[in-house]
């Protein structure tokens, strides 16, 4: 079964959203399963403490490498890669969490403060990812996220299998706009072409929104999907060659 195991100082943070609509659901039902690791239980001082102040100096407190790493050998890796959430590290990605889920699980180490000695880092071999270009309080949001990512992707979990292969990202670019009844919002209409019935006529529409969205917004993401290949949505204008 795929397994999350979260080193955190605040478990009780656990399961939280995770808990919620059709992720919850499938853990109740066994597709996969969730720990958590306080931490202070691995403190070697009787105010279960786990960081000290900056080599260098500086403001803030560092997690200790000893610590952490005590907390991190107590839980067995059963072949699951250890990721370190910090803003420092290569930025999580759809096809990161597409290659995650298709393994056994992850375990994830949330920091605090100003972060964690970097010793650990090195002694363990662990990957360091960031969820994005900001600063959090605490890795236990990120690693949230981490996991959400991952877990909605495994089979069984979302409710219609092809409504993860669609989305943003999955073919490299961002995804056409969606609507809903009612037809007429605000004097705002649905476009035609979503209500015409043609199907072909609608993913050439939903291709080229896609394709117009990502270039407007997200020029890095077309220049990739550009780089690595022809885009299976849509046509690639000449400009954008
Ligand atoms: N001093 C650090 C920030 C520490 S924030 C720096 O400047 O790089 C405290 C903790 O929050 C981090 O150790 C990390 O676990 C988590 N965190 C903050 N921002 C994050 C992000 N963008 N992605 C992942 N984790 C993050």
């Amino acid at each position: 079964m795929w397994r999350a195991t979260i080193l955190t100082l605040f478990p009780d943070l656990f399961p939280g959203p995770l808990d919620a609509s059709v992720l919850g659901r499938a853990r109740a039902e066994g597709l996969w399963a969730l720990d958590t690791v306080d931490i202070r239980d691995f403190s070697d001082n009787p105010y279960r403490s786990v960081d000290d102040t900056p080599a260098g100096g500086g403001a803030g407190m560092v997690m200790r490498a000893d610590i952490l790493a005590a907390a991190l050998d107590s839980v067995p890796a059963e072949g699951r890669p250890v990721l370190c959430l910090t803003p420092r590290g290569a930025p999580f990605t759809q096809a990161r969490a597409r290659a995650l889920a298709g393994g056994p699980g992850l375990i994830a180490l949330c920091g605090r403060f100003e972060g964690i000695d970097q010793r650990l880092i090195e002694a363990r071999g662990i990957e360091e990812v960031s969820i994005g270009d900001f600063v959090l309080a605490g890795g236990e949001v990120a690693a949230m996220a981490l996991v959400e990512a991952c877990v909605r992707l495994l089979p069984g979990v979302l409710g219609s299998p092809s409504s993860a292969g669609e989305e943003s990202f999955e073919a490299g670019l961002l995804e056409y706009p969606q609507y809903t009844r009612p037809r007429l919002f605000e004097g705002l209409e649905i476009p035609a072409v979503l209500l015409s019935g043609d199907h072909k006529k609608i993913a050439g529409w939903r291709a080229e929104k896609a394709e117009e969205t990502t270039r407007a917004r997200r020029p890095d993401l077309l220049k990739r999907a550009l780089e690595n290949g022809p885009i299976r949505r849509g046509k690639i204008k000449d400009q954008d060659r």
